[in-house]
Protein backbone atom coordinates (compact mmCIF):
# COMPACT_ATOMS: atom_id res chain seq x y z
CA UNK A 1 0.00 0.00 0.00
CA UNK A 2 1.36 3.31 -0.79
CA UNK A 3 0.70 6.30 1.27
CA UNK A 4 -1.51 9.16 0.28
CA UNK A 5 0.01 11.91 1.21
CA UNK A 6 3.99 13.06 2.21
CA UNK A 7 5.34 15.33 4.50
CA UNK A 8 8.97 16.26 4.93
CA UNK A 9 10.23 18.13 7.53
CA UNK A 10 9.28 16.65 11.18
CA UNK A 11 10.10 19.35 13.11
CA UNK A 12 6.86 20.95 15.75
CA UNK A 13 4.85 21.36 12.96
CA UNK A 14 5.16 18.69 10.54
CA UNK A 15 5.06 16.06 13.40
CA UNK A 16 1.81 17.25 14.77
CA UNK A 17 0.26 17.55 11.11
CA UNK A 18 1.58 14.18 10.24
CA UNK A 19 -0.52 12.75 13.24
CA UNK A 20 -3.39 15.06 12.82
CA UNK A 21 -4.05 13.86 9.17
CA UNK A 22 -2.98 9.91 9.80
CA UNK A 23 -5.93 10.13 12.92
CA UNK A 24 -8.25 11.28 10.12
CA UNK A 25 -7.62 8.03 8.29
CA UNK A 26 -5.22 9.27 5.32
CA UNK A 27 -1.60 7.07 5.14
CA UNK A 28 1.26 9.58 5.44
CA UNK A 29 4.97 8.82 4.70
CA UNK A 30 7.48 11.25 6.55
CA UNK A 31 11.02 12.49 5.81
CA UNK A 32 13.17 14.64 7.47
CA UNK A 33 16.60 15.40 6.52
CA UNK A 34 17.55 14.41 10.20
CA UNK A 35 16.91 10.86 11.35
CA UNK A 36 16.51 12.29 14.73
CA UNK A 37 13.29 13.66 14.59
CA UNK A 38 11.43 10.95 12.26
CA UNK A 39 12.05 8.57 14.75
CA UNK A 40 10.68 11.19 17.61
CA UNK A 41 7.54 11.39 15.73
CA UNK A 42 7.27 7.57 15.29
CA UNK A 43 7.66 7.27 19.05
CA UNK A 44 4.46 9.63 18.86
CA UNK A 45 2.52 7.16 17.19
CA UNK A 46 0.52 4.32 17.96
CA UNK A 47 -1.81 3.12 15.64
CA UNK A 48 -1.65 5.97 13.57
CA UNK A 49 -1.03 4.68 9.47
CA UNK A 50 2.47 6.80 9.70
CA UNK A 51 4.91 4.98 7.44
CA UNK A 52 8.92 6.64 8.78
CA UNK A 53 11.64 7.20 5.76
CA UNK A 54 14.75 7.58 5.91
CA UNK A 55 16.30 9.15 2.49
CA UNK A 56 14.00 11.75 0.11
CA UNK A 57 14.25 9.08 -2.69
CA UNK A 58 12.69 6.24 -0.90
CA UNK A 59 10.15 8.90 0.19
CA UNK A 60 8.96 9.82 -3.18
CA UNK A 61 9.13 5.79 -3.66
CA UNK A 62 6.52 4.70 -1.28
CA UNK A 63 3.83 7.36 -1.87
CA UNK A 64 0.75 7.29 -4.52
CA UNK A 65 0.43 8.81 -7.67
CA UNK A 66 -0.04 11.49 -8.23
CA UNK A 67 1.97 12.61 -5.07
CA UNK A 68 0.89 15.11 -2.46
CA UNK A 69 3.60 16.26 -0.85
CA UNK A 70 3.85 19.07 2.05
CA UNK A 71 7.09 20.68 2.78
CA UNK A 72 7.22 21.83 6.85
CA UNK A 73 10.76 23.10 6.71
CA UNK A 74 12.14 26.37 7.55
CA UNK A 75 11.31 29.28 5.87
CA UNK A 76 13.92 30.78 3.13
CA UNK A 77 16.62 29.51 1.32
CA UNK A 78 15.95 25.73 3.14
CA UNK A 79 12.53 25.58 0.72
CA UNK A 80 14.89 25.87 -2.21
CA UNK A 81 17.32 23.37 -0.93
CA UNK A 82 14.82 21.04 -0.52
CA UNK A 83 12.74 22.04 -3.86
CA UNK A 84 16.16 21.28 -5.91
CA UNK A 85 16.77 17.81 -4.43
CA UNK A 86 12.98 17.15 -5.06
CA UNK A 87 12.38 18.48 -8.55
CA UNK A 88 14.47 15.50 -10.35
CA UNK A 89 12.57 13.04 -8.18
CA UNK A 90 9.03 13.89 -9.10
CA UNK A 91 6.56 12.99 -12.27
CA UNK A 92 4.37 15.79 -14.28
CA UNK A 93 1.03 16.42 -11.89
CA UNK A 94 2.38 15.59 -8.90
CA UNK A 95 1.95 18.10 -6.39
CA UNK A 96 3.80 20.17 -4.30
CA UNK A 97 2.85 22.24 -0.84
CA UNK A 98 5.01 24.78 0.90
CA UNK A 99 3.00 25.27 4.56
CA UNK A 100 5.71 26.95 5.78
CA UNK A 101 5.92 30.61 6.61
CA UNK A 102 7.23 31.32 3.01
CA UNK A 103 7.10 35.04 1.50
CA UNK A 104 4.46 35.38 -1.05
CA UNK A 105 7.05 36.35 -3.81
CA UNK A 106 9.22 33.28 -3.31
CA UNK A 107 5.87 31.24 -3.56
CA UNK A 108 5.55 32.69 -6.82
CA UNK A 109 8.57 32.67 -8.07
CA UNK A 110 8.10 28.57 -7.09
CA UNK A 111 5.02 28.13 -8.89
CA UNK A 112 6.18 29.27 -11.67
CA UNK A 113 9.47 26.70 -11.83
CA UNK A 114 7.04 24.26 -10.75
CA UNK A 115 4.70 24.94 -13.34
CA UNK A 116 8.28 24.54 -16.00
CA UNK A 117 8.32 20.76 -14.71
CA UNK A 118 4.46 20.17 -15.58
CA UNK A 119 3.86 20.31 -10.94
CA UNK A 120 0.95 21.47 -9.28
CA UNK A 121 1.92 24.26 -6.76
CA UNK A 122 0.54 25.31 -3.93
CA UNK A 123 1.34 27.85 -1.08
CA UNK A 124 -0.53 27.15 2.43
CA UNK A 125 -0.24 29.06 5.36
CA UNK A 126 -0.77 27.60 8.39
CA UNK A 127 -1.81 28.96 11.65
CA UNK A 128 -2.35 27.52 15.07
CA UNK A 129 0.93 26.98 16.24
CA UNK A 130 2.08 23.53 18.02
CA UNK A 131 -1.38 23.15 19.57
CA UNK A 132 -3.26 23.82 16.05
CA UNK A 133 -1.64 21.72 14.28
CA UNK A 134 -2.41 18.57 16.15
CA UNK A 135 -5.86 19.41 16.82
CA UNK A 136 -6.97 21.67 13.96
CA UNK A 137 -5.18 24.84 12.44
CA UNK A 138 -6.79 27.43 10.00
CA UNK A 139 -5.45 26.72 6.22
CA UNK A 140 -5.25 29.88 3.63
CA UNK A 141 -3.87 28.35 0.29
CA UNK A 142 -3.02 30.24 -2.47
CA UNK A 143 -1.69 28.68 -6.36
CA UNK A 144 -2.99 26.04 -8.55
CA UNK A 145 -6.67 25.62 -7.92
CA UNK A 146 -6.39 21.89 -9.28
CA UNK A 147 -4.23 21.26 -6.58
CA UNK A 148 -6.16 22.45 -3.83
CA UNK A 149 -9.58 20.40 -4.98
CA UNK A 150 -6.97 17.01 -4.44
CA UNK A 151 -6.00 18.18 -1.32
CA UNK A 152 -9.52 19.70 0.10
CA UNK A 153 -10.74 16.56 1.70
CA UNK A 154 -7.72 16.31 3.54
CA UNK A 155 -7.79 19.93 4.55
CA UNK A 156 -11.30 20.10 5.54
CA UNK A 157 -11.29 16.86 7.49
CA UNK A 158 -7.54 18.24 9.70
CA UNK A 159 -8.84 22.00 9.50
CA UNK A 160 -10.34 23.40 13.04
CA UNK A 161 -14.36 23.53 12.66
CA UNK A 162 -15.17 27.28 12.46
CA UNK A 163 -18.14 29.02 11.03
CA UNK A 164 -19.89 27.09 8.48
CA UNK A 165 -17.84 24.45 8.49
CA UNK A 166 -13.78 23.84 8.36
CA UNK A 167 -11.11 26.84 8.94
CA UNK A 168 -9.58 26.40 4.96
CA UNK A 169 -9.80 28.15 2.03
CA UNK A 170 -8.81 28.83 -1.40
CA UNK A 171 -7.43 32.37 -1.85
CA UNK A 172 -6.70 32.28 -5.67
CA UNK A 173 -3.39 32.04 -7.75
CA UNK A 174 -0.31 32.67 -7.47
CA UNK A 175 1.23 33.45 -3.76
CA UNK A 176 -2.19 34.31 -2.86
CA UNK A 177 -2.12 31.98 0.53
CA UNK A 178 1.13 32.90 1.83
CA UNK A 179 -0.04 36.80 1.44
CA UNK A 180 -3.78 36.05 3.30
CA UNK A 181 -1.19 34.39 5.74
CA UNK A 182 1.63 37.08 6.03
CA UNK A 183 -1.38 39.57 7.20
CA UNK A 184 -2.86 37.39 9.59
CA UNK A 185 0.27 37.63 10.98
CA UNK A 186 0.77 41.49 10.85
CA UNK A 187 -2.98 41.63 12.57
CA UNK A 188 -1.38 39.11 15.41
CA UNK A 189 1.42 41.59 16.03
CA UNK A 190 -0.75 44.04 16.50
CA UNK A 191 -3.19 43.27 18.62
CA UNK A 192 -0.53 41.32 21.00
CA UNK A 193 0.86 45.13 21.15
CA UNK A 194 -2.52 46.33 22.21
CA UNK A 195 -3.02 43.62 24.76
CA UNK A 196 0.99 44.81 26.27
CA UNK A 197 -0.42 48.51 26.32
CA UNK A 198 -2.91 47.37 28.22
CA UNK A 199 -1.22 45.53 30.22
CA UNK A 200 1.11 48.02 31.16
CA UNK A 201 -0.89 50.89 32.07
CA UNK A 202 -2.77 48.66 34.77
CA UNK A 203 0.55 47.43 36.01
CA UNK A 204 2.45 50.58 36.23
CA UNK A 205 -0.55 53.57 35.25
CA UNK A 206 -2.28 51.76 38.10
CA UNK A 207 -0.23 49.54 40.50
CA UNK A 208 -2.23 46.08 39.29
CA UNK A 209 -0.63 42.50 40.34
CA UNK A 210 -0.40 40.41 37.32
CA UNK A 211 -3.57 37.74 38.42
CA UNK A 212 -5.42 41.45 38.85
CA UNK A 213 -4.66 42.25 35.23
CA UNK A 214 -5.48 38.41 34.59
CA UNK A 215 -9.05 39.20 36.42
CA UNK A 216 -9.71 41.94 34.21
CA UNK A 217 -8.96 40.67 30.68
CA UNK A 218 -10.88 37.36 31.94
CA UNK A 219 -14.00 39.78 32.32
CA UNK A 220 -13.35 41.06 28.99
CA UNK A 221 -12.77 37.64 27.04
CA UNK A 222 -16.48 36.76 28.20
CA UNK A 223 -18.30 38.62 25.69
CA UNK A 224 -17.66 40.03 22.53
CA UNK A 225 -14.22 40.90 22.71
CA UNK A 226 -13.50 37.06 23.31
CA UNK A 227 -10.33 35.81 21.34
CA UNK A 228 -7.71 33.26 21.38
CA UNK A 229 -4.83 35.99 22.26
CA UNK A 230 -6.58 37.49 25.09
CA UNK A 231 -7.43 33.88 26.49
CA UNK A 232 -3.58 33.01 26.51
CA UNK A 233 -3.03 36.40 27.72
CA UNK A 234 -4.84 35.70 31.25
CA UNK A 235 -3.39 32.37 31.23
CA UNK A 236 -0.03 33.77 31.33
CA UNK A 237 -0.70 36.33 33.90
CA UNK A 238 -1.82 33.66 36.50
CA UNK A 239 1.20 31.20 35.68
CA UNK A 240 3.82 31.05 38.64
CA UNK A 241 7.26 30.92 38.18
CA UNK A 242 8.87 27.70 39.47
CA UNK A 243 12.24 28.86 40.52
CA UNK A 244 11.18 31.89 42.06
CA UNK A 245 7.70 31.83 43.72
CA UNK A 246 6.95 35.32 41.74
CA UNK A 247 4.63 35.48 38.90
CA UNK A 248 6.92 33.95 35.12
CA UNK A 249 5.47 36.90 33.12
CA UNK A 250 7.70 39.36 35.52
CA UNK A 251 10.75 37.53 35.10
CA UNK A 252 10.57 37.22 31.50
CA UNK A 253 13.33 39.79 29.92
CA UNK A 254 11.24 42.73 27.94
CA UNK A 255 13.03 41.70 24.10
CA UNK A 256 10.82 40.99 21.99
CA UNK A 257 11.76 38.68 19.06
CA UNK A 258 10.01 38.29 15.86
CA UNK A 259 10.19 36.07 12.65
CA UNK A 260 10.10 38.45 9.94
CA UNK A 261 6.14 38.19 9.11
CA UNK A 262 5.12 41.61 10.52
CA UNK A 263 7.26 43.43 8.69
CA UNK A 264 6.80 41.95 6.00
CA UNK A 265 3.05 42.37 5.68
CA UNK A 266 4.83 46.13 6.57
CA UNK A 267 6.32 45.92 3.66
CA UNK A 268 4.08 44.23 1.65
CA UNK A 269 1.73 46.99 2.50
CA UNK A 270 4.09 50.04 1.94
CA UNK A 271 4.58 48.58 -1.46
CA UNK A 272 0.89 49.06 -2.08
CA UNK A 273 0.25 52.15 -0.62
CA UNK A 274 -2.18 50.40 2.00
CA UNK A 275 -2.64 52.05 5.03
CA UNK A 276 -1.77 49.78 8.07
CA UNK A 277 0.12 51.84 10.62
CA UNK A 278 -1.02 50.26 13.54
CA UNK A 279 0.37 46.96 12.25
CA UNK A 280 3.71 48.83 11.30
CA UNK A 281 4.05 50.34 14.67
CA UNK A 282 3.52 47.29 16.30
CA UNK A 283 6.71 45.79 14.42
CA UNK A 284 8.26 48.82 15.63
CA UNK A 285 7.39 48.44 19.23
CA UNK A 286 9.10 45.20 19.36
CA UNK A 287 12.79 46.78 17.38
CA UNK A 288 12.78 49.28 20.38
CA UNK A 289 12.28 46.17 22.86
CA UNK A 290 14.87 44.68 21.84
CA UNK A 291 17.34 47.63 22.50
CA UNK A 292 17.18 46.29 25.92
CA UNK A 293 20.63 47.72 26.96
CA UNK A 294 20.26 50.77 25.34
CA UNK A 295 17.00 51.51 27.17
CA UNK A 296 18.34 50.84 30.17
CA UNK A 297 21.20 53.32 29.63
CA UNK A 298 18.75 56.00 28.79
CA UNK A 299 16.47 55.80 31.20
CA UNK A 300 19.15 57.53 33.66
CA UNK A 301 19.56 59.98 31.08
CA UNK A 302 16.46 61.15 29.94
CA UNK A 303 13.52 61.40 32.91
CA UNK A 304 10.25 61.91 32.60
CA UNK A 305 7.29 61.63 34.51
CA UNK A 306 6.11 59.09 37.19
CA UNK A 307 4.61 56.18 35.36
CA UNK A 308 1.53 56.28 37.93
CA UNK A 309 -2.13 57.78 36.92
CA UNK A 310 -3.82 59.95 39.38
CA UNK A 311 -7.37 58.47 39.35
CA UNK A 312 -9.60 55.53 40.62
CA UNK A 313 -9.00 52.03 38.67
CA UNK A 314 -12.69 51.81 37.82
CA UNK A 315 -12.50 55.65 35.65
CA UNK A 316 -9.43 54.38 33.60
CA UNK A 317 -11.29 50.41 33.22
CA UNK A 318 -14.03 51.43 30.99
CA UNK A 319 -12.06 53.76 28.97
CA UNK A 320 -9.44 51.05 28.35
CA UNK A 321 -12.00 48.43 27.58
CA UNK A 322 -13.64 50.69 25.41
CA UNK A 323 -10.28 51.91 24.20
CA UNK A 324 -9.16 47.82 23.58
CA UNK A 325 -11.95 46.88 21.77
CA UNK A 326 -11.76 50.24 19.12
CA UNK A 327 -7.69 49.57 18.49
CA UNK A 328 -8.94 45.53 18.21
CA UNK A 329 -11.04 46.36 15.61
CA UNK A 330 -8.64 49.06 13.58
CA UNK A 331 -5.69 46.38 13.58
CA UNK A 332 -8.52 44.08 11.80
CA UNK A 333 -9.61 46.74 9.47
CA UNK A 334 -6.17 47.81 8.68
CA UNK A 335 -4.98 43.93 7.63
CA UNK A 336 -8.80 43.73 5.29
CA UNK A 337 -8.11 47.00 3.49
CA UNK A 338 -4.58 45.71 2.90
CA UNK A 339 -5.90 42.45 1.74
CA UNK A 340 -8.34 44.19 -0.24
CA UNK A 341 -5.79 46.51 -2.31
CA UNK A 342 -3.56 43.59 -2.42
CA UNK A 343 -6.05 41.24 -3.89
CA UNK A 344 -6.46 43.78 -7.03
CA UNK A 345 -3.21 44.71 -7.26
CA UNK A 346 -1.96 40.72 -7.78
CA UNK A 347 -5.26 39.59 -9.40
CA UNK A 348 -6.09 36.95 -6.45
CA UNK A 349 -10.06 37.87 -6.56
CA UNK A 350 -10.66 36.33 -3.25
CA UNK A 351 -13.00 37.52 -0.61
CA UNK A 352 -13.10 39.24 2.71
CA UNK A 353 -15.93 37.84 4.05
CA UNK A 354 -14.35 34.23 3.09
CA UNK A 355 -10.90 35.51 5.06
CA UNK A 356 -12.75 36.10 7.89
CA UNK A 357 -14.58 32.73 7.93
CA UNK A 358 -11.09 30.85 7.74
CA UNK A 359 -10.09 32.86 11.05
CA UNK A 360 -12.51 31.82 12.49
CA UNK A 361 -10.81 29.30 14.36
CA UNK A 362 -7.86 27.53 15.01
CA UNK A 363 -5.57 30.37 13.79
CA UNK A 364 -3.49 32.60 16.18
CA UNK A 365 -6.19 35.87 15.39
CA UNK A 366 -9.32 33.59 16.35
CA UNK A 367 -11.96 35.91 18.04
CA UNK A 368 -15.38 36.31 18.44
CA UNK A 369 -15.42 39.62 16.32
CA UNK A 370 -14.63 37.70 13.26
CA UNK A 371 -17.89 36.21 12.70
CA UNK A 372 -19.65 40.02 13.02
CA UNK A 373 -17.03 40.48 10.78
CA UNK A 374 -17.56 38.96 7.90
CA UNK A 375 -21.11 39.51 8.07
CA UNK A 376 -20.40 42.99 7.40
CA UNK A 377 -17.96 41.30 4.21
CA UNK A 378 -21.11 39.72 3.31
CA UNK A 379 -23.28 42.61 3.01
CA UNK A 380 -21.09 44.86 1.58
CA UNK A 381 -17.63 42.93 -0.45
CA UNK A 382 -16.34 46.49 -1.73
CA UNK A 383 -16.36 48.19 2.38
CA UNK A 384 -13.31 50.11 2.27
CA UNK A 385 -12.42 50.24 5.50
CA UNK A 386 -14.62 47.83 8.47
CA UNK A 387 -14.71 50.87 11.00
CA UNK A 388 -17.41 52.53 8.07
CA UNK A 389 -19.75 49.50 8.89
CA UNK A 390 -22.30 48.94 11.50
CA UNK A 391 -21.62 47.81 14.47
CA UNK A 392 -18.08 48.37 14.12
CA UNK A 393 -19.01 52.50 13.59
CA UNK A 394 -20.71 51.69 16.79
CA UNK A 395 -17.83 51.27 18.61
CA UNK A 396 -16.02 54.55 17.05
CA UNK A 397 -19.46 56.67 18.40
CA UNK A 398 -19.14 54.79 22.10
CA UNK A 399 -15.13 54.46 22.37
CA UNK A 400 -13.57 57.86 20.71
CA UNK A 401 -13.63 59.12 23.83
CA UNK A 402 -12.04 56.83 25.76
CA UNK A 403 -9.78 56.09 23.43
CA UNK A 404 -8.47 60.22 23.11
CA UNK A 405 -8.26 59.65 27.24
CA UNK A 406 -6.84 56.56 27.76
CA UNK A 407 -3.72 58.01 25.13
CA UNK A 408 -4.16 61.36 27.12
CA UNK A 409 -3.19 59.77 29.86
CA UNK A 410 -0.46 57.49 28.99
CA UNK A 411 1.26 60.13 27.15
CA UNK A 412 1.05 62.23 29.96
CA UNK A 413 1.97 59.69 32.74
CA UNK A 414 4.83 58.64 30.02
CA UNK A 415 3.97 55.26 29.44
CA UNK A 416 4.64 54.49 25.70
CA UNK A 417 1.25 53.20 24.02
CA UNK A 418 2.50 52.93 20.33
CA UNK A 419 -0.52 50.93 19.16
CA UNK A 420 -3.14 53.10 20.68
CA UNK A 421 -1.98 56.36 19.78
CA UNK A 422 -1.62 55.13 16.03
CA UNK A 423 -4.92 53.81 16.09
CA UNK A 424 -6.27 57.23 17.06
CA UNK A 425 -3.80 59.05 14.64
CA UNK A 426 -5.05 56.92 11.67
CA UNK A 427 -8.96 57.17 12.55
CA UNK A 428 -8.50 60.72 13.27
CA UNK A 429 -7.01 61.34 9.60
CA UNK A 430 -8.94 58.91 8.37
CA UNK A 431 -11.95 60.62 9.10
CA UNK A 432 -10.84 64.06 8.29
CA UNK A 433 -12.20 65.62 4.90
CA UNK A 434 -9.27 68.32 4.78
CA UNK A 435 -5.89 67.23 5.66
CA UNK A 436 -2.57 69.54 5.91
CA UNK A 437 -1.33 67.75 2.82
CA UNK A 438 -1.97 70.81 0.87
CA UNK A 439 1.11 72.46 2.39
CA UNK A 440 3.23 69.03 1.95
CA UNK A 441 2.33 69.55 -1.95
CA UNK A 442 3.51 73.26 -1.72
CA UNK A 443 6.79 72.46 -0.29
CA UNK A 444 7.37 69.44 -3.27
CA UNK A 445 6.48 71.47 -5.53
CA UNK A 446 8.49 74.68 -4.23
CA UNK A 447 12.07 72.52 -4.56
CA UNK A 448 11.41 69.61 -6.60
CA UNK A 449 8.81 71.17 -8.75
CA UNK A 450 6.59 68.24 -8.51
CA UNK A 451 3.16 69.71 -9.42
CA UNK A 452 -0.11 69.84 -7.87
CA UNK A 453 -3.78 69.60 -7.91
CA UNK A 454 -5.85 72.38 -7.33
CA UNK A 455 -9.20 71.93 -5.23
CA UNK A 456 -10.82 74.72 -7.76
CA UNK A 457 -10.46 72.92 -10.87
CA UNK A 458 -9.02 69.90 -12.42
CA UNK A 459 -5.04 69.44 -14.05
CA UNK A 460 -1.97 69.85 -12.76
CA UNK A 461 0.35 72.98 -11.63
CA UNK A 462 3.19 74.43 -11.13
CA UNK A 463 4.28 77.81 -9.82
CA UNK A 464 7.58 79.39 -9.50
CA UNK A 465 7.31 80.09 -6.26
CA UNK A 466 10.91 82.16 -5.56
CA UNK A 467 9.37 84.23 -7.90
CA UNK A 468 5.54 84.26 -7.03
CA UNK A 469 4.26 87.56 -5.32
CA UNK A 470 3.90 87.45 -1.69
CA UNK A 471 2.54 89.19 1.54
P1 LIG B 1 11.32 25.12 11.91
O1 LIG B 1 12.04 25.22 13.20
O2 LIG B 1 10.88 26.38 11.25
O3 LIG B 1 12.22 24.29 10.86
C1 LIG B 1 12.84 23.10 11.22
C2 LIG B 1 12.65 22.06 10.13
O4 LIG B 1 13.23 22.51 8.89
C3 LIG B 1 13.36 20.77 10.49
O5 LIG B 1 12.58 19.69 10.02
C4 LIG B 1 14.67 20.91 9.72
O6 LIG B 1 15.31 19.68 9.46
C5 LIG B 1 14.17 21.52 8.45
N1 LIG B 1 15.23 22.12 7.66
C6 LIG B 1 15.89 23.27 7.93
N2 LIG B 1 16.80 23.51 6.96
C7 LIG B 1 16.72 22.49 6.08
C8 LIG B 1 17.38 22.17 4.87
N3 LIG B 1 18.31 22.98 4.36
N4 LIG B 1 17.05 21.03 4.23
C9 LIG B 1 16.11 20.21 4.73
N5 LIG B 1 15.42 20.45 5.86
C10 LIG B 1 15.72 21.59 6.52
O7 LIG B 1 10.07 24.10 12.11
P2 LIG B 1 8.58 24.38 12.57
O8 LIG B 1 8.51 25.28 13.75
O9 LIG B 1 7.93 23.06 12.62
O10 LIG B 1 7.95 25.22 11.34
C11 LIG B 1 7.91 24.73 10.02
C12 LIG B 1 7.35 25.82 9.12
O11 LIG B 1 6.05 26.19 9.59
C13 LIG B 1 8.17 27.12 9.14
O12 LIG B 1 8.10 27.73 7.89
C14 LIG B 1 7.47 27.97 10.16
O13 LIG B 1 7.67 29.36 9.98
C15 LIG B 1 6.01 27.57 9.90
N6 LIG B 1 5.11 27.76 11.04
C16 LIG B 1 5.51 27.46 12.30
C17 LIG B 1 4.63 27.63 13.36
C18 LIG B 1 5.04 27.28 14.78
O14 LIG B 1 4.24 27.56 15.70
N7 LIG B 1 6.19 26.68 15.00
C19 LIG B 1 3.33 28.09 13.12
C20 LIG B 1 2.93 28.36 11.81
C21 LIG B 1 3.84 28.20 10.77
P3 LIG B 1 16.42 19.14 10.50
O15 LIG B 1 15.65 18.46 11.59
O16 LIG B 1 17.22 18.17 9.69
O17 LIG B 1 17.21 20.30 10.98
Amino acid sequence: MKAQFGIIGLATMGQNLALNIARHNFSVAGYNRSAERTQALMARVKDEPILPTFALSEFVSVLARPRAILLMVQAGRPVDEVLSELFPLLEPGDLLIDGGNSHFADTERRIREAESRGLLYLGVGISGGEAGALKGPALMAGGHVEGYARVEPIFKAIAAQGLDGPCTGYFGPGGSGHYVKMVHNGIEYAIMQIIAECYDLLKRGLGFTPPEIAAVFAEWNQGELESYLLGITVDILRTRDSETGGFLVEAIKDAAEQKGTGKWSTQAALDLGAPTPTIAEAVFARIVSALKEERLGAEKILPGPTPRLSLAPRELLEDLRKAYALALVTAYAQGFRQLQDASSEHGYGFSLAEVARVWTAGCIIRARMLGVMREAFQREPNLPLLVLAEPFRKLWHEGQGSLRNVVCLAHRAGIPVPAFSSTLNFLDSYRTGRLPANLIQAQRDYFGAHTYERLDRPGKFHTRWEEAPRC
